[in-house]
């Protein structure tokens, strides 16, 4: 008898000829998420299992945060020679029980010496007879007790739900904006989610925003890490740039003209990364620089596509995602951020894109960035 864990993926992707290689990714990313837990991965009849690890809630903890992974369910595999070794491991697993049941076996070895409703009866009978807390509802059960008849048996009653989405990488590449906020770590994880290989850049004003608030940010990009399989963050020097803005542009329109800057280097380091697309954690109407009209001048900057997750999304949305994917408390640390310290008292929010382009026009733009470019560092996490 071997514990093991089966792994479950959603359906809508794995029609036609793209199944195989989803299910390759998947399972790629499955071994990276169990690595160092001695477990093993494998497919068998387009099922995916777990096997040989050394603690199964651990292996649980991290296949469900898997993006691809739809629900798990840790299983029993045995002979299938012994169908009385069968009944009472089937006895055991329900042993807790209480409330409604239901067996459910398949036999995908049609040579078995009981068909599957046979297998139903005669379990769920024994099941009754061994457990008083337990009725037979065979429409609207409250415990499943799966019993699968292959190469061998394979027993289960637990479905755990995981995080859904598609596995990192069979979607393309796009470069995330992360700030320390709340919310930009949580729209990288939900546009990885969807099977995009995520990298990050953050704009960095040292000395107004202290080595502190950097390492917050890659606190944060190291906790997107696990899901994301692995994050660059290039950490841009920003401080020349803001200060420029600060004092030859309108005070108004200060964070909007710094904001397209910030999506303009974005979008070169994104080019030069091989991404397709931008990802920001702005939500309409949440602060100044992110009512319609607001956007609509960031937007202009960008060639690419601009993704923006949580667009609809309220604040009190957005803090649930973040407390369940853990880098709420990173957010919630105090050290500032380059927006918040060069703050203008009246922001525009009904911004003139003449306004602003006039006031960019005052600055040496290009070679800002190029500078900021070359002064840009990588890190790994
Ligand atoms: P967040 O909580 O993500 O910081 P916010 O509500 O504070 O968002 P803003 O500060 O207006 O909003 O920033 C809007 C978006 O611009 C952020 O979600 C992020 O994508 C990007 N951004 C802001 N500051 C930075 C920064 N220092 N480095 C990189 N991206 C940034
Ligand atoms: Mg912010």
């Amino acid at each position: 008898m071997q514990d093991l864990l089966l792994v479950r993926y959603g359906e809508i992707f794995l029609k036609g000829l793209n199944r195989p290689y989803f299910i390759r990714a998947l399972v790629r990313k499955i071994r990276y998420a169990v690595r160092g837990l001695g477990a093993e991965v494998w497919v068998s009849d387009g099922r995916i299992f777990v096997k040989g690890f050394s603690d199964l809630e651990t292996c649980i903890q991290r296949v469900t945060q898997v993006f691809g992974v739809h629900s798990v369910s840790p299983a029993l595999e045995m002979p299938k020679e012994d169908f009385d070794a069968i009944c009472d491991q089937a006895i055991a697993m329900t042993r807790d029980l209480k409330g409604t049941f239901k067996v459910m076996a398949r036999r995908s070895d049609k040579r078995y010496f009981m068909n599957s409703p046979a297998i139903n009866e005669e379990v769920g009978y024994r099941i009754l007879q061994a457990n008083p807390n337990l009725k037979v509802d065979v429409h609207q059960p409250e415990h499943a007790v799966n019993i699968e008849i292959r190469e061998k048996a394979y027993l289960y009653v637990r479905e755990i739900p995981a995080v859904g989405g598609m596995p990192v990488g069979t979607n393309g590449n796009a470069t995330l904006l992360l700030s320390g906020g709340i919310d930009s770590p949580v729209a990288g994880w939900m546009i990885a989610k969807r099977g995009v290989q995520i990298n990050a850049v953050h704009f960095h004003s040292y000395p107004y925003t202290s080595d502190r608030a950097k390492e917050k940010v890659l606190d944060l990009a190291r906790k997107l890490s696990f899901s994301c399989c692995g994050i660059k963050v290039f950490v841009v020097p920003f401080t020349e740039i803001q200060m420029a803005i600060h004092e030859k542009c309108p005070e108004e329109y200060t964070t909007l003209i710094m904001r397209r800057y910030m999506m303009r280097i974005a979008e070169r380091i994104a080019r030069q990364e091989g991404c397709e697309a931008l990802i920001t954690g702005e939500s309409i109407g949440q602060v100044a620089s992110q009512t319609m009209q607001a956007l609509g001048t960031t937007d202009a900057v960008a060639e690419m596509p601009v993704f923006r997750p949580l667009i609809g999304f309220d604040k009190s949305e957005i803090i649930e995602v973040a407390r369940k994917i853990g880098t709420l408390e990173i957010s919630s640390l105090p050290f500032e951020d380059c927006c918040t310290v060069f703050t203008p008292r009246h922001p525009a929010t009904k911004p003139k894109l003449e306004k602003i382009l006039e006031g960019e026009s005052r600055l040496d733009g290009e070679e800002m960035i190029q500078r900021a470019l070359e002064g840009t560092e990588m890190i790994r996490v």
